[in-house]
């Protein structure tokens, strides 16, 4: 069993499928060279500790975790020799690299006389079987989400397996700290506070959000300063969790029309994402829209690193990427008036932004990062139009209404309360001096006017509707 991203033992049809066959023997092999994007930073802290939870779990059903690092194929063909395994399991994955590479991996391994199985685990529907009536991929969410529902085969999630291989001499395998995927500087300190990865941390997490959040969700998944959220991204992102888990579990929740509930229309979202990227694979680099292929994006260092370290002076901006830095995660909502900020505001280029979180965030998933960029540019499948600009200032006081999440994250501004907490260049001086602010020297005047950086965002806009 060739585990990949879908480091659980429940609801792994691989894993199930192949200890149905015979002693199973798991093996994870760490070969970033082989993926679309080499994994960011944030991501290979988590993966490191989902390892280490998985080889835990695995060992307390009988099994022993192989690690190896190289080439994959060549891994597998070597431990396939050494044990005389019959056959290679594994879950599918979407992204347009790995799927190569996944074929010829399996084209490889028939040819030596293997048999190869492989899939669905780490999606409700797969992205090849849903299309509209025209026989073709979907671009607008509502339509695809609906037939996603009428197509779903959701049946209940699978056991752990217990035939696992023994044998005297275990196959080689090197130390997960051998794998080198933790961060050596103390930046992920922040995510050790944050974060319990794990298999069974993701069943803790979902039953607290269940009993807790998922009546309000609706409402409160727009306020990032209240745990109105999940917060399984991660989780699911490693597939710790499954989705066709989640969906039992808020089927067995008794919500009131559960399969519509807000929160499995989010589910839903992830989706749509992976449809996106499987029928448009070049969307990881270039827009769905090719008229953006001809926008003038800026070129500005200077903002684009403010904007990074949470120092553009817009409060809420600042504390979305703040809590990013320290967290390795930020709230939906927050992520959209970031995105929006930098892609609309400053007229950088979506990518530079798409390569921060991808680099920062624990849950950086190529399906989701794209479709959330390329949705919050305007140039992705049923995007936000462009000509809709965020306004950091009335997000504020429409989201934080108390200014709790701004004060959390951005310490300097604590001494002012709303409404001058979400313009504090509007403050009268007495206020900020009472607060202990001085405006460019230990805050910063906003790098940019929200009026006249909306104005030029238009202009830019209109050259590429022509
Ligand atoms: C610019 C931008 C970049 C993003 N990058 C990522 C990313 O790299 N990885 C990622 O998992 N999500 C990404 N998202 C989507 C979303 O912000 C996160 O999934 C969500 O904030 C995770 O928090 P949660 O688990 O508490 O979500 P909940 O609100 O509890 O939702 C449950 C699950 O549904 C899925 N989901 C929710 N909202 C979305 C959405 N808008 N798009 C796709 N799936 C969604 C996630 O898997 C999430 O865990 C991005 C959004 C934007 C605007």
């Amino acid at each position: 069993m060739w585990f990949r991203l879908d480091l659980r033992t429940l609801d792994n049809p691989a894993l199930w499928e192949a200890s149905q066959n015979g002693p199973v023997i798991p093996i994870f092999i760490w070969s970033p060279n082989e993926e679309d994007i080499m994994p960011g930073a944030a991501s290979r802290w988590w993966l490191h500790h989902s390892l280490e939870k998985l080889g835990a779990k695995l060992r307390e059903l009988g099994g022993k975790l192989i690690l190896r690092s190289g080439k994959s194929l060549q891994n597998l063909k070597s431990l396939a020799k050494n044990t005389g395994a019959r056959a290679v399991y594994w879950n599918r994955r979407y992204e347009p690299l790995i799927q190569k590479r996944d074929d010829k991996i399996e084209d490889e391994l028939k040819k030596i006389g293997l048999e190869v199985k492989v899939f669905k685990a780490n999606l409700l529907a797969e992205p090849s079987e849903v299309e509209n009536k025209s026989g073709l991929p979907f671009k607008v969410f509502t339509p695809f989400w609906k037939q996603c529902l009428k197509q779903l085969n959701t049946e209940k999630p699978l056991q752990p397996p217990i035939n696992f291989e023994k044998r005297e001499l275990e196959p080689e395998s090197c130390n997960l700290s051998e794998l080198n995927l933790k961060p050596n500087h103390n930046w992920a300190q922040g995510l050790e506070q944050e974060w319990n990865p794990g298999e069974s941390n993701a069943h803790l997490n979902l039953k607290l959000f269940i009993n807790e959040a998922l009546k309000k969700y609706t409402e409160a998944r727009n306020f990032p300063d209240c745990l109105g959220t999940s917060r399984l991204s991660p989780y699911l992102r490693f597939g710790e969790i499954s989705p066709k888990q989640i969906w039992h579990a808020i089927e067995e929740s008794g919500e009131e029309n559960w399969k519509e509930s807000q929160y499995l229309t989010e589910i839903g979202w992830r989706e749509f994402g992976y449809h996106l990227l499987y029928h448009f694979p070049h969307t990881i680099s270039e827009p769905l829209r090719p008229a953006f292929n001809r926008f003038e994006w800026t070129d500005n260092s200077d903002h684009l690193r403010a904007w990074q370290q949470g120092q553009t002076g817009y409060p809420l901006v600042d504390a979305g990427m703040r809590e990013l830095w320290a967290t390795g995660w930020m709230h939906n909502r927050v992520r959209m008036v970031v995105a929006s900020f930098l892609v609309k505001h400053l007229l950088i280029d979506w990518r530079h932004g798409a390569e921060w979180f991808w680099d920062t965030l624990v849950d950086a998933d190529l399906a989701s990062n794209t479709q959330g960029w390329q949705w919050t540019a305007g140039c992705g499948a049923d995007a936000a139009p462009y000509f809709r600009i965020f306004n950091p200032v009335t997000q504020s006081k429409k989201f934080d209404p108390a200014g709790s999440y701004i004060h959390r994250w951005v310490p300097e501004l604590r001494g002012l309360k709303p409404p001058y907490l979400f313009e504090p260049w509007n403050a009268i001086d007495i206020e900020l001096s009472a607060a202990g602010i001085r405006l460019g020297q230990n805050y910063p005047y906003p790098i940019v006017d929200h009026s006249k950086a909306r104005i030029r965002a238009l202009k830019a806009y209109e050259k590429i509707k022509k």
